[in-house]
Parts: C-alpha cells; sequence; structure tokens
C-alpha cells in the first residue's frame, strides 16, 4: 500500500479529486498544475467580478459517487438549474430537440413541406453507402434538414466538411448499444407510465446542478480541502520532463520562475494530455510510441466573453448558432446558468464561442480584434445592438477537445501498450487518456487511479464514456434478469427450413396415417376425406392414395411452415429495425450537447 506522497500531474477536474480521495484516505499528494488557476478546462474565469466558463459546464452525472463528492463539496452552493438551449437560425430560435411545430412555424411552409419531401426520400432511398456523418444524419433526417440543423455547427465545431467526418463517429454511442439493451429498453419503456417516463427523461435533458459562483468554485473548495489535509495543490508549476527507467517513473522535472526542479514520488498520476506526456519521457520512448502519441490530434477553442449593458437578452442557457456567416458557434448566457455569475443585474455576460486550431488565424487573432468580432457577430445575427456592449475579454483554451479522427484508436493502443510496461504512472481524465470525458467520467478515472493507489486493482480503461447516454431510463435488476432470459429466446431466428421439414412431416403423415386407416376400415368419414382430391391431383382413401396425400401433405406443410418462419423472422427483424431506429434517435436528442 502507498505510504509516500504521490504526485499528480494537473488540476482539472481528474486531478485535484485524485488528491481529493488520496486526502480523505489519509495519502499525502503533490498536484502540479501549469496554469495559474486550478480547475481546467472547467475552470471559471473572474473577470472583474462577473464569472465566466470555458464553454459552460454542465454538472450531471450517473454515477453515484462522483455526485456524492459533488454534494459534499458545495452542498448548499450547487443549484439544481432548469436548462433551455435552444438552435439560434436565420434570426430565429427553434428548440432542441426539435419539436415539430416550433420547426414548422420558424421554417415556413413552403421550406417546411420540402424539408418532408427531402425526408421522405431519405426513408425511400437512402445512400446505401454511409460511410460519412454527412450520409448517417441525412440517412436519418433528409438531406435538407441535414444542412439546416446540423452541417454548419458541426463543420464549426470540428473544422472539417461533414464529408470527412466518419459515421462511425457519429453512430458511436449508438453502436455502442447492444440490441439486448435497445429491446429491454423499448419493452420496458412501452410499459411505464407516461409520467414517470418524462420524469426520467427530463432529469437527463432538462435540468442539471450548477455551483452558484460557476465550477471554479467546486476546484477552489476541493483545493482547500486537499491543503486542511495536507497535501499540496501547487499552480505555476509546469512538468517539463517525466524520467523514467525500466518499468517506472522516478522523478518529474518541474519549472517554475525558469528554474527545473525535480519532484520524487512513488506513484505518478498524470492527466496532462497524452500526446504531451509522452514527448517529456526522458529519456525518449521508442520511436513507434512516439509516431502514435504525435498522431494524436485535438481541436482548440476560444471564448469572447462580453458585458452587455441589458438586464435580459434572450431566457436560453445557451443557443446553438447555425448560421454559416457568423464564425460564432456556441453562445452561453452566464446569467441564466446561475444569476450569481453577474455582479449587476442590470448587465448580462454572454460567452462566445470559436472553435479553431492552436496557430491559425482565429487562435493568433489579437484580444481586441477577437472582441470586434464578437460585437459583428451578435449584431449580424440580430441578437444585441453592437452600441450595448460595454467591454470584453478573451481566453483561449488549447486541447480543448480530444480528436477522435481515422487513426486515433490504433495509436492510442500503441500508446497504451507502452504505458502498462510502467508499474507506478496511471492515466487519468480527459485528455489524460485522450477520451471525449465529461467532468464526471475525468473525475471517475481519477477516482478509481486513487484506490487503486490504496489497494484496488480497477482498469480505468474500462470506465465507459458512452454509458450515460445509453441508459435513459433504468432498468431493475431483477426485470433485467427475466428479461435476458426471455428475449434472447424470443427474439432468436426462426429457421424456415426446419419449420418447413417439420409441418411438412407432421401433416404429410397425418393425411398418410389417415388415408390408411379409412381404406381398411372403410366408413362415412372416407367419402368427407376423399374431398381432399379436388386439391390433391390423384389422391384417393386408398394405399396408393395414403402415399400421394403423404407427398401433398408433406409439400404443402413444408411451404407453410417455411412461410410462416419466414414471415415471423421478416416482422421480427423490421420491428428490431424499428426499435434501433428509435434508440437512435432518442440517443441523437442531445447529440449537439456532446461537442
Ligand atoms: C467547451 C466545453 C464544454 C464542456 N462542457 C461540459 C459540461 O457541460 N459538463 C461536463 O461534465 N463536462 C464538460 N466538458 C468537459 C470537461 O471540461 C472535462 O471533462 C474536464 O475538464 C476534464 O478534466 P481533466 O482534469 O481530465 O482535464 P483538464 O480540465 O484538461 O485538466 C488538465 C490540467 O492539466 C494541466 N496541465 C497540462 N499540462 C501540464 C503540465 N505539463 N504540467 C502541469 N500541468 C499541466 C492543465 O493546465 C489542466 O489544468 C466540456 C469541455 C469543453 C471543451
Amino acid at each position: 500500500m502507498q505510504t509516500g506522497p504521490v504526485v499528480i500531474i494537473g488540476a482539472g477536474p481528474a486531478g485535484l479529486t485524485a488528491a481529493y480521495v488520496l486526502s480523505k484516505a489519509g495519502v499525502q499528494s503533490i498536484v502540479l498544475e501549469k496554469d495559474q488557476t486550478a480547475g481546467g478546462i472547467a475552470r471559471t474565469v473572474n473577470y472583474k467580478n462577473y464569472y465566466f466558463d470555458i464553454g459552460g459546464h454542465r454538472f450531471f452525472t450517473k454515477v453515484k459517487s462522483v455526485e456524492d463528492i459533488w454534494k459534499e463539496v458545495l452542498g448548499e452552493d450547487l443549484l439544481r438549474r432548469n436548462r433551455l438551449s435552444r438552435i439560434y437560425y436565420n434570426k430565429k430560435f427553434f428548440h432542441y430537440p426539435l419539436r415539430p411545430l416550433n420547426a414548422l412555424l420558424g421554417l415556413g411552409i413552403g421550406n417546411s413541406i420540402l424539408i418532408f419531401f427531402s425526408y421522405l426520400m431519405a426513408q425511400l432511398f437512402p445512400s446505401k453507402e454511409e460511410e460519412t456523418f454527412e450520409q448517417w444524419v441525412s440517412n436519418r433526417f433528409g438531406k435538407r434538414l441535414f444542412k439546416i440543423f446540423f452541417k454548419t455547427y458541426t463543420e464549426k465545431v470540428w473544422g472539417i466538411s461533414c464529408n470527412e467526418i466518419s459515421a462511425e463517429w457519429a453512430g458511436q454511442r449508438v453502436k455502442g448499444l447492444s440490441l439486448l439493451t435497445a429491446l429491454k429498453n423499448a419493452i420496458l419503456k412501452s410499459q411505464t407510465h407516461q409520467k414517470d417516463k418524462k420524469k426520467v427523461i427530463k432529469t437527463l435533458i432538462d435540468e442539471f446542478d450548477y455551483p452558484k459562483f460557476g465550477p471554479g468554485m467546486m476546484w477552489k473548495a476541493m483545493v482547500e480541502s486537499i491543503e486542511k489535509n495536507g497535501s499540496h495543490v501547487c499552480l505555476g508549476k509546469a512538468v517539463e520532463g517525466i524520467r523514467w527507467s525500466g518499468n517506472k517513473v522516478e522523478a518529474l522535472e518541474v519549472k517554475q520562475n525558469g528554474q527545473i526542479e525535480l519532484v520524487y514520488g512513488t506513484n505518478f498520476i498524470s492527466s496532462m494530455p497524452l500526446r504531451e506526456a509522452l514527448q517529456k519521457f526522458k529519456p525518449k520512448v521508442p520511436k513507434e510510441v512516439l509516431d502514435a502519441a504525435n498522431d494524436l490530434k485535438y481541436r482548440d477553442f476560444l471564448t469572447v466573453a462580453l458585458i452587455i449593458n441589458k438586464p435580459m437578452l434572450f431566457p436560453d442557457t445557451w443557443v446553438y448558432i447555425h448560421d454559416p456567416e457568423v464564425k460564432v458557434g456556441r453562445i452561453q448566457n452566464f446569467k441564466n446558468w446561475s444569476p450569481f455569475m453577474v455582479p449587476d443585474s442590470n448587465k448580462t455576460c454572454l460567452g462566445l464561442e470559436y472553435f479553431c486550431f492552436e496557430g491559425d488565424d482565429l487562435w493568433n487573432m489579437p484580444d481586441e480584434k477577437l472582441i470586434e468580432l464578437g460585437k459583428k457577430d451578435l449584431e449580424a445575427l440580430g441578437l444585441v445592438n453592437k452600441n450595448d456592449v460595454e467591454e470584453g475579454t478573451v481566453v483561449r483554451m488549447p486541447k480543448a477537445y480530444p480528436v477522435y479522427d481515422s487513426t486515433y484508436r490504433k495509436s492510442l493502443d500503441v500508446v497504451r501498450q507502452f504505458l502498462e510496461g510502467i508499474g507506478n504512472l496511471q492515466l487519468v481524465g480527459r485528455n489524460g487518456m485522450h477520451k471525449y470525458n465529461n467532468q464526471d467520467h475525468s473525475m471517475l478515472t481519477a477516482m478509481l487511479s486513487a484506490e487503486n493507489i490504496l489497494g484496488a486493482n480497477h482498469d480505468l480503461w474500462a470506465v465507459n464514456v458512452e454509458q450515460e447516454y445509453h441508459e435513459e431510463m433504468k432498468i431493475e435488476p431483477s426485470e433485467e434478469a427475466v428479461l435476458d432470459k426471455i428475449l434472447p429466446a424470443v427474439f432468436s431466428r426462426m429457421d424456415p427450413l426446419g419449420l418447413g421439414v417439420a409441418v411438412g412431416a407432421v401433416l404429410g403423415f397425418i393425411i398418410f396415417l389417415a388415408t390408411l386407416w379409412l381404406a381398411t376400415t372403410g366408413g362415412p368419414a372416407s367419402a368427407y376425406l376423399k374431398l381432399l382430391n379436388h386439391y390433391f391431383f390423384g389422391y384417393t382413401v386408398t394405399m396408393k392414395g395414403a402415399l400421394i396425400g403423404l407427398i401433398y401433405g408433406f409439400s404443402w406443410g413444408f411451404l407453410l411452415g417455411w412461410l410462416i418462419a419466414y414471415l415471423r423472422n421478416f416482422f421480427i427483424a423490421y420491428y428490431i429495425y424499428r426499435i434501433r431506429r428509435k434508440v437512435e434517435l432518442l440517443t441523437f436528442r442531445d447529440f449537439l450537447d456532446h461537442f
């Protein structure tokens, strides 16, 4: 069991959580953070007492242990907030997830008719290839709806055409959902009372928790608790080198005020971006590992926060901007996240989100120009008059999004395999694992890493980032066990050949035996049986007729059995297809939220 100090890289949600869990267990740690503030991507910036996030961080989770920490750290200061986030397009607001009437009124009758026909075409003649994001969405919603509600925003976020984004990326969560789970959800959902159903979905989509003064409040309280328990969170200390030998890390080279110092430890936890971590190994890691690490890519992000001289602009917590004419991708209205985020209730603070690559024109644009761009975009959208903008500030956030491109999985595997050989280093968090983790899963990996140091044996890579979106409804374990047994039997494929032979044999033998019996014993029933020759050419109630009846009976029985099995398989396949589509669309409800 660990007794000495644990060295943790990064004071974001993951790094701090690891230190927090360890400190509660009486194990000391040192957290090294390169920035002057804690919270990482989930920090809150204080600009003249206007508080804003890098993005806007909802606190929602299905992981009880994470939720418990949030409540334990903030208590009453964690507010329950209602969410309203609409799409803004062509100077109109559209509800997201889309509501038919609202979309119809906003898009106009003519446009709606065209959308309907484009949807119909997609259903009747879907693109056979489904390799790109564009094809994936168009097949489900039609080309026109894709162009209006998915194309522009997605391209703003990722900076590449929807034709270059793989369909797998879009369908990732959906594909991860096993058919059995989909069926269980579908069956239990149809049994659930409508009111309960609404309640479950509401908690996931329409409400979230949020600290009174933004997420930074959570990280500040965590730092205080960690330090109170004797551990240290050192800000402004960048890890510049990871000294390793054999199968372990020995020390970190840390830079502060231009000076390099060595920090020793027995166990290390890293939440810094994986690519950078591998680049900092001394001596260098093998070439193929370094090449794989260098192949991991990121999308960067900047926020232009503007203070507007208006008490109320729109009721949304955030708005997706789908107009292609402006560069801004999303606008956060922090006052609606928490009224405590603005010091003057007559003013509003908006966070304009621009997605970019570190070093591109947008990233390099001077702050004053970015503020001007923000004002211009707001005016072009018709949301704010330029003259009402009092002032603003800019925050750049490198590596906001780990990119899932066509090669990342292979590269990640190479890196992981190498790191598995280094026993005293654990990777946690979002960029730390190059995994599209929200705060909760970033924290969960960190909690598990701390427990490993305390003696457990968790596999951090098994933490499932997609899990929560699949589980819109909780299934009771007792119901689940029954369904696990019944469903595979009920929905398994029926063999047409087998059923054909079985029904044919039974029918053939019934006719054969009945004919044989009546042919030998005679009796009034033989007259009725003889009527079969209307259908079975050449059939008579004789010994020879019994054989002919056997052949006919078998043939018709075979056809009947085959048809029953075929039709049953067909309808079951169709039913499963419908359920799959329904679940796909359900998981697609909050698709835009996960960018
Ligand atoms: C726009 C946007 C919106 C989001 N919205 C939500 C949301 O609504 N809800 C939600 O749950 N999640 C949201 N997330 C995700 C959330 O921000 C992350 O899951 C979380 O911040 C990851 O925490 P982390 O500690 O793993 O990494 P980070 O937050 O990246 O922290 C890593 C830390 O390591 C430090 N570091 C890096 N290199 C070094 C070095 N060499 N030496 C020392 N320190 C170093 C960094 O400065 C940073 O502080 C959002 C993310 C983005 C980009």
